[in-house]
């Protein structure tokens, strides 16, 4: 998809650009704040014009019904300086619909897809120049709405906020990971708010993920809240598998995070020549697989890395581990892949890239 004009929302430019303050070719995540940010109210039933003002602090009552209750959802995307040094934002659709469940799933007002895309695209033409242009870097892009109205009593909000804030990402290769079959706690159950981007979700997540990491491990594999049996995600990942060389990831369910990344790999996975499988996975299937020796790799997929190799991952108590995966493997070509099409190297068939000629 290819637009050419800037949305012409109201605009305050910042008078002290901090962008010589960034250091481009060492950042640290999520460190820099671009100069400028979006900010649009839902008021009176409906969403006003957004507008873009210098990134900064915003008043705001310790009332603020978001702190107290918890309407609160975000999303994570990237956008790109392609190989033509045009800007490329990477499946907005994609993210347009999971932000719009994710704000039903708790009470708050959907976005219509097109002002969602064109908030995107004025707000990273904005800032255009905080994209870094080195390979495997990017823009982080971090929309969020959350309650703003200020009362004590428990409500469903009706005034609202959306923001969108942007953040220079270095090329970000994840080391392989440790990770914990996690039986006693749980991220999310059926019917909760597991498939929703809500804040509660990460605060929820934090406590076990620092028990896991008292105990030698990165993050914590969490299993169904049910029967903890069945296989759910990797920390803040989706998770895979390639077992007797086909791809297998657990089904989406309403406590899985469906990934924009997951999703790719699927639809790209075929055209490496490679199976997908999408069921349930056991833990026992995953044991299994360890000891007969027919798992070749393992990985957590999501927007900040593509991929994450797995390097071992323990099932009540015991480590089974994976070899390193090499630029052979499967994660390794499936990335490859996908920055290949987003960085127009390769023909962009699904219509995956919103492209921003500047
Ligand atoms: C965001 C997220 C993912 C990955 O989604 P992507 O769209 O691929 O970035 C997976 N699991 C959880 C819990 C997440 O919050």
């Amino acid at each position: 998809m290819i637009t050419t004009s800037r949305p012409t929302f109201p605009f305050t430019r910042t008078t002290k650009s901090r962008i010589k303050e960034v250091d481009f070719s060492n950042i640290e995540f999520g460190k820099y704040i671009s100069d400028h940010m979006l900010e649009a109210d839902y008021l009176n039933d409906s969403w006003q014009t957004p507008k873009i003002v210098p990134f900064g602090d915003i008043p705001m009552s310790p009332a603020m019904l978001s702190l107290h209750y918890g309407q609160s959802v975000f999303e994570g995307m990237k956008a790109f300086k392609n190989k033509d040094g045009d800007i490329c934002i990477f499946r907005p659709q994609k993210h347009s619909e999971r932000l719009n469940k994710s704000l039903a799933r708790m009470c708050m007002p959907e976005i219509p897809e097109d002002l969602f895309i064109q908030s995107l695209h004025a707000i990273v033409e904005t800032d255009k120049d905080w994209i870094p242009s080195t390979e495997g870097a990017s823009l982080y892009i971090r929309p969020f709405v959350f309650a703003f109205e200020p009362r004590l009593g428990v409500k469903i909000a009706d005034h609202f906020k959306f923001f969108i804030l942007t953040s220079p990402a270095g090329a970000y290769f994840s080391k392989p990971t440790k990770l914990k079959v996690e039986k006693t706690f749980v991220r999310a159950a059926e019917g909760g708010t597991g498939f929703a981007k809500c804040a509660g979700n990460y605060g929820g997540a934090f406590y076990p993920t620092q028990l896991a990491r008292q105990q030698g491990f990165d993050q914590v594999l969490w299993t169904d809240a049910k029967e903890h049996k069945y296989i759910d995600e990797a920390g803040v990942m989706n998770v895979m598998f390639l077992i007797n060389g086909k791809l297998i990831t657990p089904q989406l369910t309403s406590a899985l995070l469906d990934g924009v990344t997951r999703d790719s790999i699927l639809k790209l996975a075929p055209t490496l020549g490679t199976t997908v499988e999408e069921r349930r996975v056991s833990v026992e299937e995953i044991e299994e697989a360890f000891k007969k020796g027919t798992i070749s790799e393992a990985f957590g997929t999501g927007t900040a890395a593509v991929v994450s190799p797995i390097a071992t991952i323990n099932i009540d108590g015991k480590d089974y581990n994976l070899p390193t995966a090499g630029p052979e493997s499967f994660q390794q070509r499936v990335k490859q892949k996908l920055n290949n099409i987003r960085l127009g190297h390769e023909a962009d068939v699904y219509g995956w890239n919103y492209i921003i000629h500047v």
